[in-house]
């Protein structure tokens, strides 16, 4: 096995390690979580996050490219990025517990088919 490459913007969706592609942006606000194989289908396998990263900045009020914005002086361009260029964890889990074998979204998991045995503690009522 060799070592994970940490994506960077010519990473295409086919060679991109994890399963969502998480973008953001420092002005507006606007986050998107979106599927890989969504993606996939949407663009192609081989669309790069560069590419993707331009039609998630393309519906951006801070678009810096859109003619309807004058320039302005004190212009914001927008600040979108994706959370994961460069990263060669797992997202969505700190770094602490990424030697975990910790499956992201397991909430099912957690709580599980039932509650453990054990005594119930509760008020019966009174005399
Ligand atoms: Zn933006």
């Amino acid at each position: 096995m060799t070592p994970m490459e940490p994506p960077n913007e010519d990473t295409s969706l086919l060679d991109f390690p994890w399963v969502i592609v998480r973008f953001r942006c420092h002005f507006c606000r606007r986050r998107k979580d979106a599927r890989l194989a969504g993606l996939a289908s949407d663009f192609g396998e081989h669309t790069t996050l560069k590419l993707l990263l331009s039609a998630f900045v393309r519906r951006c009020a801070w678009d810096p490219t859109n003619p309807a914005r004058k320039p302005q002086k004190y212009g914001r361009k927008c600040g979108a990025y994706l959370m994961d260029i460069g990263r060669t964890s797992p997202p969505d889990l700190p770094p602490s517990m990424a030697g975990l074998t910790l499956i992201e979204g397991g909430k099912d998991d957690q709580l599980g088919t039932g509650s453990p045995p054990g005594p119930k503690r509760r008020r019966v009522g009174g005399s």
